[in-house]
């Protein structure tokens, strides 16, 4: 038996989600079977957990979109029993039990070997959301950004993926511009390298379809009406990654960034993400993160507070990432 969050469906559609024990017989199929040591919360586990996003594919589900642990049985000699393990996305936790447990089963070309410098802890510190925030980095390197080209800006800067955003970039030199809507985190901001701070709210209403030129880059996770003022913002041959749909889903935007500025839009997608950009990324994680910034960065739970922690999330009431303790 393990403890795990469960998210069930009624015949009327209700859905509820609770935490208690569940027998191993009920993991489902796959070689690798890893005990959780820490997971996480992401955006995507809010949706799923609170049923406000159209997240989960079948009930019941465990959710939990990452999870980072220690291999306990294997069928594959690459992932020997006592293997440190990091998973994200594949759809665990959408189509796949996830890591919002103490035990799941998966197949194993979906694990990433932990990197030695990381704690199991650290992992989840990081987590899917450290993990894309670093997928947008390497994006705009793989377009040819350089610190030279200027100011790079990031929106939702005091949530997960910007908060790792915004310290990685400062980590590599870049003069990072944090976009909040919580002017109350000036301070948590500069402390993980940013060198401005701006309001969300100018961000947030209609502009126009060229605005006035100011940044080189974008780690962009709002989506909407602010996506489409950071492309219009952008600087001549400016990059774009766009990764998030916190303002919204839709794109309201011109074409006029791209055809007269030679802006670049890049998307992220970190569920399906190529494997080998995957170790990359772990790797430049390693090599990028501080270890005392991270920390600061995070908020610790237990399984039981999964539930009302979900909801806080999408309200904008949690800063950094969170981390669930998995007994
Ligand atoms: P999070 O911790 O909840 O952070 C989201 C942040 O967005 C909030 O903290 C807030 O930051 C800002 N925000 C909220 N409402 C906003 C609005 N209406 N307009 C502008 N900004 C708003 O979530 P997360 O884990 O960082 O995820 C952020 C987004 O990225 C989500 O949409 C998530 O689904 C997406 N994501 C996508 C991938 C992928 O593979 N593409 C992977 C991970 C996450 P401030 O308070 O600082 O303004």
């Amino acid at each position: 038996m393990f403890d795990a969050a469960i998210i069930e469906k009624s015949a009327d559609g209700a859905q509820t989600v609770h935490v208690g024990p569940v027998d191993d017989a009920r993991l489902p199929d796959g070689d690798v079977t890893v005990r959780v040591e820490w997971s996480t919360l992401n955006y995507k586990d809010a949706l799923a957990i609170t049923g406000r996003g159209p997240i989960v594919r079948q009930f019941p589900m465990v959710p939990g979109i990452d999870f980072a642990g220690v291999v306990e049985t294997s069928s594959r000699a690459d992932l020997p029993p006592g293997t440190r393990v990091v998973l994200n996305g594949w759809g665990v936790g959408e189509r796949w039990w996830g890591g919002l447990a103490g035990r799941a089963r998966v197949k194993g070309e979906w694990l990433v070997k932990l990197p030695d410098a990381f704690t199991t802890r650290q992992a989840m510190a990081i987590g899917t959301a450290g993990y894309t925030a670093m997928l947008c980095v390497m994006a705009l390197e793989r377009q040819g950004l350089t610190r030279a080209h200027g100011p790079v800006v990031v929106t939702g800067a005091a949530g997960g993926v910007g908060s790792v955003a915004v310290m990685l970039l400062a980590r590599l030199g870049y003069h990072v511009a944090a976009v909040t809507g919580r002017p109350e985190e000036e301070d948590y901001l500069r402390g993980l390298g940013a060198a401005e701070i701006l309001p969300r709210a100018d961000f947030s209403s209609p502009g126009r379809p060229l605005e006035k030129a100011r940044w080189a880059g974008a780690v962009d996770v709002a989506g909407g009406v602010v996506l489409a003022n950071i492309c219009a913002a952008m600087l001549p041959e400016g990059v774009v990654t766009a990764c998030g749909l916190a303002a919204g889903m839709d794109f309201p935007a011109t074409v006029a960034p791209f055809i007269l500025r030679g802006v670049t839009l890049v998307g992220i997608d970190s569920v399906m993400c190529p494997y080998p950009r995957r170790l990359e990324a772990w790797r430049r994680l390693a090599e990028l993160i501080d270890p005392e910034k991270l920390e600061a960065m995070v908020s610790e739970i237990a399984l039981a507070d999964v539930p009302q922690t979900a909801a806080a999330l999408l309200e904008g009431g949690v800063r950094g990432r969170v981390v669930v303790h998995v007994p």
